[in-house]
C-alpha cells in the first residue's frame, strides 16, 4: 500500500511538472514571436526605404529623398525604443519598486488616467465611474496612477469594437479597494491565475493581434504588493473581466 501511494505521489508530481515546463516553454515562444515580429516590422521598413533612395536615385529629388529618409529615422528610432525597453525590463529583473506613500484622491487619479485615455482610445470607450469623491488613501500617487492606467489601458485593447469600463472603488474591513470592469473579451479560467505573471499573454496562436510584452499586470501586482495589498482578476470568456485592487489602510 505504501509504495503504491508513493509511486502514485511520484506521478502526480512529474505530471505537475511536465504541465508546468509545457506552460512556460509556450510563454516563452509567445514572447520571442511577438518580440521577432516588432524588431523585425522597422528594420524592414527602414531597410526598404534606404534601397528606394539608392535605387531609384532620389538623390536628385531632395524632396523625396527627405520623405525617405524621414521614414528610416523614425523606423530606427522605434527600434531603438524597444531595445531600450527589452534591456530595461532585463536590468529590472531583481529591482523592487521603490514607493513613497502620500495622502491621495483616488477619484482624481481616476479621473487623470480616463481623460488621457479618452483622447489615445481609437474606439468607442464608455465610461462609469462610481468613485467616492473626497475619499484618500495613503498610497505612491505615480505607482498608483500608472497601475489604474494599465488597468484601463488593458480594458481597452482586449475589447471588441466598443467597450464600456465601470470603476468603481469602496472602503473595506482594513482597507480600500478600486474595481476595474469591462465587458471584453474576457479571460479563460486556466489563464487566470498567470497574468500576473513576467511576460505572460494569453496564447493566441503565433501572432498577437494587439501588442504588448506581457508586463502590465505584472507591474499592478507589483504595486499591489509593494503597498501591502493584492489584486485579482474574475472573468470568463467572452464575458468581460473583473479587476480588483486592494490595499490596506495606513
Ligand atoms: P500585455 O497587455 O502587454 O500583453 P499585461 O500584463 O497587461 O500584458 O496582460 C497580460 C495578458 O492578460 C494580456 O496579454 C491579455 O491576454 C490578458 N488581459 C489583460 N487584461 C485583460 C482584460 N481586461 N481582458 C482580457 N484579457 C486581458
Amino acid at each position: 500500500m505504501l509504495l503504491l501511494v508513493l509511486t502514485g505521489s511520484c506521478f502526480v508530481l512529474v505530471w505537475h511538472t511536465l504541465r508546468a515546463q509545457h506552460r512556460l516553454a509556450e510563454v516563452k515562444n509567445d514572447f520571442i514571436n511577438n518580440m521577432t515580429h516588432e524588431l523585425k516590422t522597422p528594420l524592414a521598413t527602414a531597410t526598404a526605404a534606404v534601397e528606394t533612395l539608392d535605387r531609384f536615385g532620389l538623390q536628385a529629388e531632395p524632396s523625396k529623398a527627405r520623405t525617405y529618409l524621414r521614414i528610416a529615422r523614425t523606423e530606427l528610432r522605434r527600434l531603438a525604443d524597444l531595445v531600450d525597453q527589452v534591456l530595461t525590463i532585463a536590468a529590472e529583473e531583481r529591482a523592487h519598486l521603490v514607493l513613497h506613500p502620500e495622502v491621495v484622491q483616488p477619484a482624481n487619479l481616476v479621473q487623470a488616467a480616463v481623460s488621457r485615455h479618452q483622447l489615445q482610445a481609437g474606439k468607442p470607450v464608455y465610461y462609469r465611474l462610481e468613485m467616492v469623491p473626497d475619499d484618500v488613501i495613503r498610497a505612491d500617487r505615480f505607482h498608483l496612477e500608472g497601475a489604474i492606467n494599465n488597468l484601463l489601458d488593458n480594458a481597452i485593447k482586449y475589447s471588441t469594437e466598443s467597450v464600456t469600463i465601470q470603476v468603481s472603488s469602496r472602503r473595506t474591513a482594513g482597507g480600500w479597494q478600486l474595481t476595474v470592469q469591462d465587458d471584453g473579451i474576457g479571460i479563460a479560467g486556466s489563464d487566470q491565475a498567470a497574468v500576473f505573471d513576467r511576460f505572460f499573454r494569453v496564447p493566441t496562436g503565433n501572432l498577437h493581434p494587439v501588442k504588448g510584452f506581457g508586463l502590465g499586470l505584472y507591474y499592478v501586482r507589483q504595486v499591489a504588493e509593494g503597498h501591502g495589498g493584492r489584486v485579482a482578476v474574475r472573468s470568463a470568456l467572452g464575458q468581460g473581466s473583473t479587476f480588483t485592487l486592494w490595499l490596506p489602510a495606513a
